[in-house]
């Protein structure tokens, strides 16, 4: 049989490891971004269009190339940065691989400018999918430009495949973040369309991520510093108040890369423990120096993940040290957290013979004399010759009536027919508390603050009172933003909350949509969101958690071709404003609700499709007592 292998051309080569490396725009933006940094550069300029689809442009005043690895930069496994393998072990440079710009050459329009300080004159290549165009003599400032054009131009499925232009700067955004917050002391500007995003002079750690975060966050950071013989670590953790939803300001730079490491963010927050509200994250800016000799970056081959020898002392050491920094600036408990200090004895007083004091009792006080018993209940129900239950429109039966859905078994059977359920009299029950100083009308109770049980004529109903809410006013807020109708509630005095310039580009995005849910914008600038209004039942306070949850939700909803900013608006305010588990109820509230829920027009599901109620019929809880 003839031999059927055959070496790829270089160019097939090229476009199939390019898929590793370059898995959208942003993967572009970092390799650009970390080449211009290994070339020594003080300012690195960075130009976006369309979110990266039509141009990513870097431009460093970095040490230039000459004529001929000008050339060689394009080819693969040309690098300057190691020369053998043993390099690996010392590295001080980003890349290594030399295969970035080969890479990207094979599917995009590439055109590199570059100039030695000492030359006269530099040097103009452009590269169509590996083709080389031209090659000439140009004049250009020291340093090196790169310009990315029609990413994906030659593997449509790849083009095709990219998220919205919202998603895709998004992850440009973040590449920019880490990669300026590694290195303060450069100079950084970011140019998206035309207009100037970010211009961050050249500054230190803490001016750094205020010039990215915005100005509000100085207060919120913590110093933390150790230095010990195998770490050192340097930066900031945000202080407990001011953790958010979002996982978005986590960063750790090992030797000034950012890097991801799901252990080690295990850490942090195990030192916040017990000073984070739930569902929150704090945020952390670390920087750990350790020796190269004592870490693999060569495991992933974009690099955001890396080995350590010793995780368990790192993890140790970072711990204590967070702890510590949030101990000594006050923030953690230090002693006995749950001591009231009212009760304790001054050192003065311990000398001082103390009495007991008087008290003074009613005798002939006897609770049970004249006072008839009250329940909670009153409120939903005229007054207590209520004994037995009266049908009012409100009764949830009738709402069944128009619920044709059927709750089906995991075998398709079905289990309930809602048009049949009806509410059983309360009569017969009654009977067994014939005091008729105790009101016996309601039909719900509440367990473990978490589930709304009912009685209906098949057997019982249990609903998950967070699950219910959100439907009910998941649906509501939909409508409003489908008739585009809202009633807003003013604000006596306007509510300015403080964001990072890609959160406030969120709001911005959507400000449309929230005006239609209730909320009322007087200014959005760059950092700050200024309210007038919000949607009637919002608490002031709530304000900046819901938007928080939404910018979260943005982030982490992958958005399709069927992505609805108004359905996911409506579901992140449900979300949000949804009474939680753990919460209370009257009984006017639980009848309140059931009602509500079964008023939707999807009552059986959450927004997130998650079962608002189960049914259990009496033969059912028959057969659990035999
Ligand atoms: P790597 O960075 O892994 O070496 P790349 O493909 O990104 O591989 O770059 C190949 C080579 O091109 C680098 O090793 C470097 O010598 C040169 N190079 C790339 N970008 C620049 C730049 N902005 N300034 C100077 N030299 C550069
Ligand atoms: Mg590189």
């Amino acid at each position: 049989m003839a031999d059927i292998i055959q070496l790829l051309p270089d160019h097939v080569a090229n476009q199939i490891a390019a898929g590793e490396v370059v898995q959208r725009p942003a993967s572009v933006v970092k390799e650009l971004l970390e080449n211009a940094i290994d070339a020594g550069a003080n300012t690195i300029k960075l130009i976006i269009k369309d979110a990266g689809k039509t141009l990513v442009q870097v431009i460093d005043d970095g040490k230039g190339m000459s004529t001929t690895d000008a050339r060689l930069s394009f080819e693969r496994h040309a690098t300057s940065k190691i020369k053998s393998a043993d390099d690996l072990f010392q590295l001080n440079t980003k890349g290594f691989r030399g295969e970035a710009l080969a890479s990207i050459a094979a599917i995009a329009h590439v055109e590199l400018k570059t100039k030695q300080e000492t030359d006269d004159v530099g040097n103009t290549i452009q590269i169509e999918g590996s083709k080389v165009v031209t090659q000439e003599i140009v004049v250009t400032p020291k340093g090196t430009s790169v310009a990315v054009k029609n990413l994906f131009f030659n593997i449509p499925a790849r083009r095709n495949f990219l998220k919205s232009d919202a998603v895709e700067l998004r992850h440009i955004m973040d590449e920019f973040h880490r990669v300026a917050l590694a290195h303060p002391s450069m100079n950084f500007l970011f140019y998206n369309n035309g207009s100037e995003t970010f211009n961050l002079p050249v500054s230190n750690f803490r001016q750094r991520i205020v010039n990215i975060f915005g100005s509000k966050t100085n207060e919120k950071l913590v110093p933390v510093n150790e230095d010990t013989e195998v770490l050192k670590i340097s930066g900031f953790v945000g202080k407990p108040e001011f953790a958010k939803k979002t996982r978005g300001e986590q960063y750790f730079f090992v030797n000034n890369r950012f890097i991801k490491s799901a252990y080690l963010n295990h850490a942090i927050a195990s030192a916040f423990e017990g000073l984070l509200k739930n569902g929150t994250h704090a945020s952390y800016f670390l920087n750990l120096d350790v020796d190269p000799q004592t870490i693999d970056i060569n495991i992933h081959p974009t690099k955001t993940e890396i080995k350590f020898d010793d995780e368990h002392t790192l993890y140790a050491i970072l711990r204590s040290a967070v702890k510590h920094s949030l101990g000594q600036f006050n923030i953690a408990p230090v002693l006995d957290f749950d001591r009231d200090p009212n009760l304790d004895t001054s050192y003065t007083q311990q000398k001082i013979n103390i009495k007991a004091p008087q008290i003074e009792v009613d005798r002939s006080f006897n609770p049970f004399k004249n006072e008839p018993i009250k329940t909670e209940s009153k409120s939903s129900f005229s007054g207590r010759q209520t004994t037995s239950f009266k049908p009012t429109p409100n009764n949830w039966d009738s709402l069944y009536v128009g619920v044709a859905s059927k709750e089906i078994n995991n075998n398709n059977e079905t289990l309930v027919d809602f048009s049949e359920v009806q509410f059983e009299s309360e009569e017969q029950t009654a009977s067994m508390f014939d005091n008729d100083e105790v009101e016996q009308a309601n039909t719900t109770y509440q367990i473990h603050n978490k589930y709304i049980v009912s009685t209906i004529k098949s057997g019982m109903l249990v609903i998950d009172q967070y699950r219910a809410h959100q439907r009910v006013l998941y649906e509501d807020f939909l409508k409003n933003l489908t008739i585009k109708e809202a009633t807003s509630q003013q604000l006596l005095f306007p509510l300015q909350l403080h964001f990072s310039k890609q959160d406030v580009e969120i709001i911005s995005q959507l400000k449309e949509d929230l005006e239609f849910t209730g909320f009322l914008f007087s200014e959005i600038t760059k950092e700050t969101v200024e309210i007038t209004g919000v949607p009637v039942g919002v608490p002031e306070s709530e304000v900046s958690i819901i938007l928080e949850q939404l910018i979260s939700d943005v982030e982490n909803e992958v958005p399709d071709s069927n992505f609805s900013a108004a359905d996911l608006l409506a579901k992140s305010m449900a979300k949000s404003l949804a009474i939680k588990t753990g919460q209370a109820l009257k009984k006017d509230e639980q009848e309140h609700l059931v009602n509500k829920l079964f008023a939707c027009k999807e009552p059986n599901v959450s927004p997130a499709n998650k079962t608002t109620f189960i049914t259990m019929s009496v033969d059912e809880l028959d057969k659990k007592f035999i």
